[in-house]
């Protein structure tokens, strides 16, 4: 038979009742003629309930990850037990499975952690015995046994993942809204569902801020064609087909949707001598302390001296500014200044490589809005600015409806 690997996110299972709604989606699906692999994430917010547990212990999210990994990963294990129940309380025969009962063997950056390898043998005699399997996600093993979580949204991934081994048809996440929208619906109200995306534009979307598939899900699913459906699990809406580019006909408008995130900052070092190796000298050290760095803008020099700019994740900033402050004196530059409170916006689409003028439209339009710009970045298929956080919702439906995004 068939198989389709299904993912119901915190909201679709924040209670009992909710987890025997999604028990009678799957039985549709069965009798519809497919196995059926599930994976679900934790009860509504447990998430942030565990969270708040450890800081009330004191522990700051930087520290004890390998702790962190044990107490986060129960929050799924609770709801794949409950949903096995729920089936098998409808006559429908199921198995619940940690990530490590199934053996999902990640490294071992734990809070972070990378999949490398799935045993698909259990999965496959209880797919071979009738069951439903449904699976712990958001989590795996290291080879130590040591439990690992893969980031914040992680169940995504785990559901791409087991679609590929398992050659399922389709991997299906089924969320609170009804497919991937031009931009996020609850900031935009005349945002429009989807019906159709390609990897490369849900790559840009999801790693430019849209956090409605994890990143990485989408990188497996592309690395192994395995097409993704966003879904309601509230209503009977076909969602939206994520496949590659050459899958059949797609219309290509310029833009598809609006990406934006407010986890950065910006980080200046004012008045460096314009010599070789000074762009090392500054960035080396951030990449020593593990910090990300996201855009970079090293302004041409006008005289001897040169100004050097960079984001970094919100949560990095006051580290990457006390590292700074050390390289600032070893290299001579005049001032180190700073700005948390800003986010980036992205535009994206596949279109954008065969139209002009994509950057100065949106230039425009942020002018018409007073909105100053501080960073630019580009590539084929995105123009990425940022801007001050606070004119974030003002900028994107301003976009949103001078690209005509809602049509
Ligand atoms: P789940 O708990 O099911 O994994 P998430 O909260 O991770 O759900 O993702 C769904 C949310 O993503 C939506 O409620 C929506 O607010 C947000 N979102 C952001 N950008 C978009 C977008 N372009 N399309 C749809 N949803 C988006
Ligand atoms: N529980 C994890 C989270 O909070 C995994 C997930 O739901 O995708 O993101
Ligand atoms: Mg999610």
């Amino acid at each position: 038979m068939p198989l389709l690997v299904q993912k119901f996110g915190g909201t679709s299972v924040a209670t009992v009742g909710h987890i025997k709604d999604v028990a009678k989606k799957i039985l549709h699906s069965r009798e519809a003629g497919y196995d059926v692999v599930v994976v679900v994430s934790a009860m509504g917010h447990e998430p942030d309930r565990l969270d708040d547990l450890a800081r009330d212990m004191g522990i700051s999210d930087c520290s004890m990850h390998r702790e962190m990994d044990v107490l986060l990963s129960t929050g799924e294990q609770v709801t794949t037990a409950l949903l096995a129940m729920a089936l098998m309380k409808m006559g429908c025969p199921a198995r619940s499975y940690t990530g490590g009962q199934v053996k999902i063997l990640t490294d071992s950056t734990h809070t972070k952690a990378r999949i490398m390898d799935i045993d698909v043998a259990k999965l496959q005699d209880c797919i071979d015995a009738g069951r439903v399997a449904i699976v712990a996600g958001f989590q795996g093993v290291d080879e130590d046994h040591n439990i690992t979580t893969l980031g914040r949204g992680g169940s995504d991934t785990t559901a791409a993942a087991l679609a590929s081994v398992l050659k399922a048809e389709e991997c299906q996440i089924y969320t609170d809204v009804e497919g991937v929208f031009t931009t996020d619906p609850r900031v935009v109200e005349g945002a429009r569902c989807l019906s159709r995306l390609t990897f490369e534009e849900m790559l840009e979307l999801s790693s430019l801020g849209s956090k409605v598939l994890h990143t990485r899900a989408v990188e497996i699913a592309s690395k192994y064609q395995m097409p993704i459906r966003v879904l309601s699990t509230f209503t009977d809406s076909p969602g939206t087909l994520i496949t590659s580019e050459d899958d059949g006909e797609m219309e290509q408008p310029i833009i598809s949707g609006i990406a934006f995130t407010r986890d950065e900052a910006q980080l200046m070092v004012l008045g460096v001598e314009n010599v070789p190796g000074i762009a090392w000298k500054i960035l080396g050290r951030i990449s020593d302390a593990n910090i990300e760095v996201d855009m970079i803008v090293q302004n041409v020099a006008a005289d001897k001296s040169t100004d050097f700019t960079f984001t970094v994740r919100r949560d990095d900033y006051e580290q990457a500014m006390q590292i700074l402050k050390n390289v600032a004196k070893t290299i001579g530059a005049r001032e180190v200044t700073g700005d948390n409170k800003i986010a980036k916006l992205s535009l994206v689409g596949v279109g954008m490589r065969s139209h002009a003028g994509v950057a100065s439209k949106m230039f425009g339009v942020l002018f018409d809005e007073s909105i100053n710009i501080q960073m630019i970045s580009t590539s084929e298929i995105k123009i990425s600015v940022v801007i001050a956080e606070k004119y974030i919702e003002l900028a994107v439906r301003a976009l949103h409806s001078a690209f005509e995004l809602n049509e």
